[in-house]
């Protein structure tokens, strides 16, 4: 019953957070974080209580707060911005498991892509967006199409050259690399959105077991902590974070952890994260006997080089003009008709950043931008999509599009039809008519983003 009504009491709590963004509230004076709102409204609600009834409701609270954590993708809702919380968009539908995994949503994609132009194992080092002469009208045509051409430099000492290209890497990757990766550095205002929007680390810890022992009856575990000590040594407080462990089936459980303490669990070997999670199970089941689990396994999200964190919130200050300026298209020089830079990845969508849909559409928006601009005729070549392995993902993730290649890997044959198709009109009218972006069999997808059970 109290669980019920903390529930009931906190949702409505999260719900007046996001009237600020729909309805354009002031604050409270001093109140900018979602953190600091909640933690407002929860000791209001608790001091109408007798003293008694106050400390497992604070407790259950603090669970609730833990386990948004992990939803929000911030590790500290002190760091999200109060304003802005409501910008975020909940799909209506509900979750949906991929009865096949994210292949299929990436199959039907990918089926249209020729294998040899998805192109593995290419870290990408260097962008070089702007090559482009200060006087471009010294060069002759050949020299000038050369240094309009945005150059890519891979890790492994690959370069490809391409009119425009689509950058798909992780916010957490362009708050390390930026500085770096760009080649002339992002403008500032773009520097500005990327550090202000916040990366956060959320990371799943699975424990198998070789036989059941969670009761029929118990589907997931709640941890109610005594209040922490923030201030105490991480090696004592980490596992705190943990806010429950989910059965997922008889023999497996889930535990998810964020922020600081998900980064420190990275540090620790699978060994001792298991150790940690059998001595709480048998301290909150209050069972000596629960089995050590035959397997350990955690997600590292921050510790991956290509990914350094797990999906975007809006921090403190930041709002959703930082996405639509880390999104918007850079143009090499002002009388470029063709972006050289778009990027996507769902640290671009205005509302439904941090989720798959979101990084799906922010694509085709960037796909369609280039389709759509006047002169561009996709029928010649088709893109070449480069994505490198993440270890820590079972997804082939694209990562940077290019329409031309220097390489000679790159030099197939032409025959995908993803593709800006030129809708009943001759190329040579492609200038001025409609482009559109059409994937074949992706009718499943639509469904899927509508919230419809691929079942
Ligand atoms: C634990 C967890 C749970 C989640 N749960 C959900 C959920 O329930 N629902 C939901 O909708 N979303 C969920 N998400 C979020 C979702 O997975 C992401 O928002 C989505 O995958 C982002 O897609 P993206 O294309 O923007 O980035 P990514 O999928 O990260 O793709 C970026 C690609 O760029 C590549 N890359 C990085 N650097 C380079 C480089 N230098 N050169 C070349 N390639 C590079 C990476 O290897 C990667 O393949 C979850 C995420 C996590 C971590």
């Amino acid at each position: 019953a109290i669980l019920q009504e903390m529930y009931e009491v906190y949702s409505v709590f999260l719900k007046r957070c996001e009237e600020y963004f729909l309805c354009r509230y002031l604050p409270p004076e001093g109140v900018s974080s979602v953190g600091e709102h909640l933690r407002l409204e929860r000791d209001l609600y608790l001091q109408k209580l007798p003293e008694e009834q106050r400390k497992s409701r604070l407790l259950v609270f603090d669970y609730l707060m833990r386990r948004e954590t992990c939803i929000i993708g911030s590790g500290d809702l002190n760091a999200v911005d109060l304003m802005e919380i409501g910008s975020y968009t909940e799909l209506p539908g509900g979750n949906i498991s991929l009865p096949t995994g994210f292949s299929s949503i990436l199959g039907p994609l990918a089926k249209h892509v020729p294998p040899e132009k998805i192109l593995k194992g290419h870290a990408v080092s260097v962008v070089r967006w702007n090559n482009a002469a200060e006087d471009e009208t010294q060069l002759l045509g050949a020299q000038m199409e050369e240094k309009q051409k945005v150059e890519i430099l891979c890790d492994n000492g690959k370069v490809f050259y391409a009119d425009s290209v689509i950058c798909t890497v992780p916010l957490g990757v362009l708050k390390h690399s930026a500085k770096t990766m760009f080649q002339p550095p992002l403008p500032d205002n773009k520097m500005t959105s990327i550090e202000k929007l916040c990366y956060g680390t959320v990371d799943k810890i699975y424990l198998e077991y070789d036989r059941a022992f969670f009761t029929s009856e118990l589907s997931e575990l709640i941890l109610l902590w005594d209040k922490t000590d923030d201030t105490a040594d991480m090696a004592s407080r980490w596992y705190r974070k943990i806010y429950s462990f989910t059965k997922i089936n008889d023999t497996l459980l889930l535990g998810w952890i964020s922020g600081e303490e998900a980064k420190y669990m990275e540090t620790l070997s699978f060994e001792i994260v298991s150790e940690k999670c059998t001595e709480i199970l048998r301290l909150f089941l209050a069972d000596p006997f629960v089995p050590k689990p035959k397997r350990c396994i955690c997600t590292s999200w921050w510790s991956q080089p290509y990914s350094r964190g797990s999906y975007s919130s809006i921090g403190v200050g930041g709002s959703q003009l930082d996405i639509q300026t880390i999104a918007a298209p850079l143009y090499a020089q002002p009388h470029h008709t063709i972006p050289s830079l778009l990027f996507a990845g769902e640290h671009c969508h205005p509302s439904f950043y941090s989720t798959v849909h979101g990084a799906y559409l922010s694509g085709l928006d960037a796909a369609r931008y280039l389709c759509e601009l006047p002169g561009i005729v996709n029928t010649q070549q088709d893109p070449v999509t480069a994505a490198s392995d993440s270890s820590n993902s079972k997804q082939t993730r694209t990562q940077t599009s290019a329409d031309a290649d220097a390489d000679e890997e790159a030099r197939a044959p032409q025959t995908s039809s993803s593709r800006c198709e030129n809708k009943n009109v001759s190329q040579k009218d492609a200038s001025t008519s409609d482009l559109t972006l059409t994937v074949e069999g992706t009718a499943d997808l639509s469904s899927w983003l509508h919230g419809i059970s691929l079942n």
